[in-house]
């Protein structure tokens, strides 16, 4: 495994790679698509990478403008991976950004943002749509109750981490941007729109 397939850099952001799973089965996935290339950096996982791995894949993390977990896969489903990356980063002088969907208090049965604090700077949560209907039909979550969870993740969030963002992609059918604005603007939290298949 070459080091780009478990970080890449776009612009002043170091981005980490550390799974392809996911709780959600979006519609509009590049995975979905068939795409396993950011930019130009081939994605494709053989294995679950570990720590050493990934830290052995990032040089100066202190060097970036953020060091940023995304890949094409949910980074909170390796939570201890996750922390005892972000912790080393932090160490060595690092911004850590997490991409989530926002799910792992469900998944993981308890309240995950303590130890996030303890290591994250800014935490991305991709909201999708606004309302569950919507989300369900978009996103095809595994739980249920999904939308509800992301909803409650973003609203715990803020008392946890300064910098919070929502985040919902433009152009996907029956998603309206300004309700999910209004939304994220009602529980106190930056929203940013984005568009398909652009790296944030
Ligand atoms: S959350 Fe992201 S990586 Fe996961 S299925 Fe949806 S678009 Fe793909």
């Amino acid at each position: 495994m070459t080091p780009q397939q478990l970080s890449y850099t776009q612009s002043d952001r170091l981005y980490l790679n550390i799974t392809d799973r996911c709780t959600l089965d979006c519609i509009f996935c590049p995975k979905n698509r068939g795409i396993w290339m950011a930019g130009e950096y081939d994605l494709t996982l053989d294995h679950r990478p570990s720590v050493e791995e990934i830290l052995d894949s990032l040089s100066h993390p202190e060097d970036y403008r953020e060091v940023v977990f995304c890949g094409y896969g949910e980074p909170t489903l390796r939570l201890n991976v996750l922390i005892a990356v972000a912790r080393e980063i932090k160490q060595r002088g690092g911004m850590v950004r997490v991409d989530t969907d926002g799910l792992a208090n469900l998944v993981h049965k308890y309240d995950v943002l303590p130890e996030l604090a303890s290591c994250v700077d800014v935490i991305s949560v991709s909201m999708h749509a606004q309302d569950a209907a919507t989300y369900d039909r978009i996103c095809l979550p595994g739980l249920p109750g999904s939308y509800e969870k992301m909803l409650e993740f973003l609203t715990l969030a803020p008392r946890y981490i300064k910098d919070v963002w929502a985040t919902a992609i433009e152009g996907i059918e029956g998603v309206d941007i300004d309700a999910c604005r209004k939304i994220a603007e009602g529980l106190g939290v930056t929203f940013i729109p984005r568009t398909l298949d652009c790296i944030l």
